[in-house]
């Protein structure tokens, strides 16, 4: 936001400014001064308090003081990355020629400069700013009113190339969009404002949307674009949707934009490749905490419990495909076959992994070096993933009978260019700098006219000796240095007691006086300038000689890209297909049977996130079965109603089941002793319900949408998992829209489901529908105390054991008492009464009754009853302190 158009009188460079900054609106401008990013006026107030930097004034501008402040260029990647994950976008303006040059122009001519490059979170590609275990998706949404389908999103990380497009109906929107979840979302105003007046625009998006112009969105001119974008043979931009190419040619757009002409390495997209996987809801992908954890963290995820990736590729994979489990019951088995052959073969695997672990991220260097910003270490990094290849092709290759994946990864890392790689390893260092510029990263030996400069720098250097030694004799100080800095270069430094000799004859002929400090006098010779000169020549003769070798490297590099590009697939594939069967074969995982049916047969299933924390508490984990299998002759699959108290584990044993058909429609083995599972296509789970206030909507109303979106949309392929619906309202309502699901979910839907409920009439259902039947978590009394046996068996929960419950979880031992009190008159009235409407009239008597008095004592007065229910030994001192108190009110 500069403020208006340049008027006259600016400075050259600040009329420059301007003209930059006019035609990157929304960018924060970094602009370029020496050794410095400068930002000026709103957007150093905006940088300055951000990065918390000094904010410092620089000339007047309509007579106002030109804010301004700057980052220096060694630590502007940290400034940089803190802004951007503030959601700030950056222009990078840089100095496009020498200082020199624009002075030879004139005194008034400034240094020409341009903007190189825009930094958004969706276009970053260094390590430093990227999260090397996750993708980093720029995503496009476009709408297209009278196109085949209404919106398409495409997608893709241009640090790795990966490249998506995919048509969607407007209810699959949010879903994909949760399944992918973008670092930044590119829509024009238009499509934005029609998704806010259907109600598809999620409140969340709203802090990754950067809106586009409306042409960057424009199908017809999106053609062209996708043409010159991908080889021919490989992608046909006419087999898009209108909308498809439309959202394609936008993310393209302004990657080209971003990158302001560099090429990002996109590969040919992927078109509707979400239809082949799992479709899992927004909220269901919540719930399961697939990826994160309802409250936003990595730890406790079902991800983080099985990723013993050893690459970070191979964690960025591992990651998508448990976002997207597959449901084609033959791509599952494959996958199975290959994580099988390496449970079975654990030498095999120990090697594999052992080598795995030297192989860097060959997709995201490619993607620098192809971007012009990667240095030496992306190219060796190339080299040894190559390297690594070849290694594993050969252990691979040792194998019998390999299954299919394994033999066509061991095809494809066996191809690996191995002579771009000696190249590389006879080109490159040992030790590496980061970046090319400085040059030093080109192995001695490899480039006869590079020793040859190097050598000749090296000499000069024992010339200065020499001339050093010299010079000390003619003038018979012995404590003459020759020195080198950055503002005088080469220099002759005498401590200050002798410098008055130096500035008299006969050595005044000689030394050329430059400095005088405190203690020491600086001077120079002709002989040293000269010397000097030939020092930067052979150094920057040297340094010509690294950058055209770099460039050479980098090119032939370059021109592999798309064979790297599969390398990198294969590489991140074995690793995930090894950190897999690690992962089966170490925690007592089975190989789950999958095919076409409408099987849900688990027997001794785990919980893969709860055991691993049950057993780090030194604890066992109980196992349970689950058969929800049942035949399209009889209905459709079947549906377990689950009662029983709270902390008694309904809600593992509900998140555990769809988390095995996750784990096993992903390819892996389950935890469990054997499972039969007929393929999946959508798992709703509705475990754990999250209130929804921030969006207006009380817990009740997402409940019923949420229920809604699974009775509309479950198949008879579907599995559905839900923790007591209906109980927001009142109990009869609830009582009723839950038993109406669970008829709807038999008889209509007859997919494969798990309800849990407190409502203990439901179970007589089990009675009426055919395929419904009553578990109930185990418990034993024991003392008055509530014992949990996390164990399901048959039948339905007598007792829901709220009150032994609430004592654990430190309600105070009157209210617990008191409770006692009412729960006991209830029951005695419920008990004489038949019906259900009667029950009402019971429970309709509840507030009256709370307003008598505690029934008389018998035997004992309030406050010894309150002091028996005292259980010193569970008390918190907090808990202590209030039944003290409320022991002095009984008084
Ligand atoms: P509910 O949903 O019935 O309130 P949870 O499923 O949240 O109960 O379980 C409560 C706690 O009990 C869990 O956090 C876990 O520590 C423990 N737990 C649950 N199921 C098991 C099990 N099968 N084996 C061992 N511990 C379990």
């Amino acid at each position: 936001a500069a403020p208006g158009p340049a008027p006259a009188g600016l400075t050259p460079m600040m009329a420059q400014f301007f003209e930059i900054k006019a035609v990157n609106p929304g960018y924060l401008l970094f602009y370029r001064m020496g050794d410095f990013y400068e930002l000026f006026f709103e957007d150093a107030e905006i940088a300055s308090a951000a990065l918390g930097i000094v904010l410092t004034k620089r000339g007047k501008h309509l007579g106002e003081d030109i804010q301004m402040c700057g980052v220096p260029i060694h630590a502007a990647n940290d400034y940089l990355n803190k802004l951007i994950r503030l959601g700030h976008r950056v222009a990078i303006c840089e100095q496009m020629e020498d200082p020199a040059e624009a002075k030879k122009r004139g005194s008034k001519s400034v240094v020409r400069r341009d903007v190189v490059r825009l930094v958004t979170p969706g276009t970053l590609t260094e390590d430093d700013h990227l999260d090397a275990r996750s993708a980093n998706y720029l995503a496009a949404l476009a709408m297209v009113r009278h196109g085949e389908t209404d919106f398409a999103l495409a997608w893709a990380d241009i640090s790795t190339g990966e490249t998506f497009v995919s048509d969607l109906a407007a209810d699959q929107l949010g879903d994909e969009m949760a399944r992918i979840a973008p670092a930044e979302l590119l829509l024009s105003d238009a499509t934005r404002a029609a998704l806010v007046e259907r109600h598809l625009f999620a409140p969340a998006w709203g802090g990754i949307a950067s809106i586009i112009a409306p042409e960057l969105a424009d199908s017809e001119a999106a053609l062209p674009l996708l043409r010159s974008s991908f080889p021919s043979e490989a992608f046909d931009p006419s087999a898009l949707s209108r909308a498809g190419r439309a959202a394609l040619g936008t993310l393209i757009g302004y990657v080209g934009e971003s990158q302001k002409g560099r090429s990002a390495p996109l590969r040919p997209p992927l078109i509707n490749a979400a239809a082949a996987s799992m479709a899992i809801d927004a909220a269901t992908r919540s719930s399961l905490e697939l990826l994160i954890t309802q409250r936003g963290q990595a730890k406790g995820s079902l991800r983080q419990a099985i990723d013993l990736t050893v690459t970070a590729p191979g964690a960025r994979l591992l990651a998508t495909r448990l976002a997207a489990p597959l449901r084609r019951a033959d791509a599952i088995n494959e996958r199975l076959d290959a994580v099988s052959r390496l449970v079975e073969d654990t030498l095999l695997r120990g090697r594999l992994r052992q080598d795995l672990k030297s192989a860097p991220d060959l997709a995201r260097a490619l993607s620098r070096l192809a971007l012009e910003r990667g240095g030496p270490r992306d190219l060796a990094a190339i080299g040894k993933a190559v390297d690594a290849a070849l290694e594993l092709a050969q252990h691979l290759r040792a194998q019998p009978d390999l299954p299919s994946i394994l033999d066509s990864l061991t095809q494809t890392l066996g191809a690996a260019p191995q002579a771009l790689a000696s190249e590389l390893a006879a080109a490159l260092d040992d030790e590496l700098p980061l970046l090319s510029r400085d040059g030093g990263f080109i192995r001695p030996g490899y480039d006869a006219r590079l020793d040859e400069e190097r050598a000749l720098g090296r000499e000069t250097r024992a010339v200065v000796a020499a001339l050093q030694a010299r010079l000390m004799d003619e003038t018979d100080v012995r404590s003459l240095k020759i020195k080198h800095n950055g503002v005088l270069g080469y220099f002759v430094e005498v401590p200050a007691a002798h410098g008055q000799k130096l500035l008299e004859a006969p050595h005044r002929e000689t030394f050329i006086h430059r400095q005088t400090l405190a203690n020491a006098m600086r001077f120079t010779t002709t002989e040293l300038a000269d010397l000097e000169g030939r020092i930067a020549q052979a150094q920057g003769a040297a340094l010509e000689i690294e950058q055209a070798i770099f460039t050479r490297l980098r090119d032939e590099t370059l021109a592999a890209t798309s064979q790297l590009q599969g390398l990198a697939d294969a590489l991140a594939e074995l690793d995930v297909t090894a950190a897999l069967a690690e992962v089966s074969a170490t925690r007592g995982y089975c190989r789950p049977i999958v095919d076409d049916s409408l099987a849900f047969a688990i027997s001794g299933g785990r919980h893969p996130v709860v055991e691993l924390m049950v057993k780090s508490e030194g604890q066992s984990f109980v196992a349970n079965d689950a058969d929800l299998s049942g035949s399209e002759e009889s209905g459709g699959g079947s549906l377990w109603l689950v009662t029983g108290p709270n902390m008694g584990g309904k809600s593992t044993f509900l998140r555990q089941n769809a988390l095995i058909a996750v784990l096993a429609q992903m390819g892996c083995y389950v935890p469990a002793d054997s499972a039969h599972i007929g393929v999946v296509d959508r798992l709703f789970s509705r475990v754990g319900a999250s209130d929804d206030i921030a969006h207006g909507r009380s817990t009740f109303m997402v409940e019923m949408v949420e229920t809604a979106a699974i009775l509309n949309r479950a198949t008879r392929k579907s599995l559905v998992v839900l923790d007591e619906i209906g109980r927001g309202t009142a109990t009869f309502d609830g009582l009723s829209i839950a038993w109406a699901a669970v008829e709807a979910l038999h008889e209509t839907t007859g997919c494969r489901a798990l309800f849990a409920t407190h409502f203990h009439e439901l179970t007589s259902l089990a009675k009426t529908l055919s395929r419904v039947a009553n578990v109930t978590m185990k418990v034993r009394e024991w003392e008055g105390e509530v014992v949990f046996l996390h164990e399901v068996g048959p039948g339905a929960a007598d007792r829901s054991y709220g009150i032994q419950v609430a004592r654990l979880a430190g309600l105070p031992a009157p209210v617990i008492a008191r409770a006692k009190q009412v729960l006991d008159v209830l029951e005695q009235r419920s008990a004489g009464t038949a019906s259900s409407s009667q029950k009402a009239s019971v429970l309709d008597d509840l507030p009256l009754f709370a307003h008598q008095p505690p029934p008389a004592p018998k035997g004992k007065d309030p406050v010894h009853e309150a002091l028996d229910a005292v259980r010193p030994d569970e008390m918190t001192p907090r808990q202590a302190i209030d039944a003290l108190y409320q022991l002095k009110k009984l008084r």
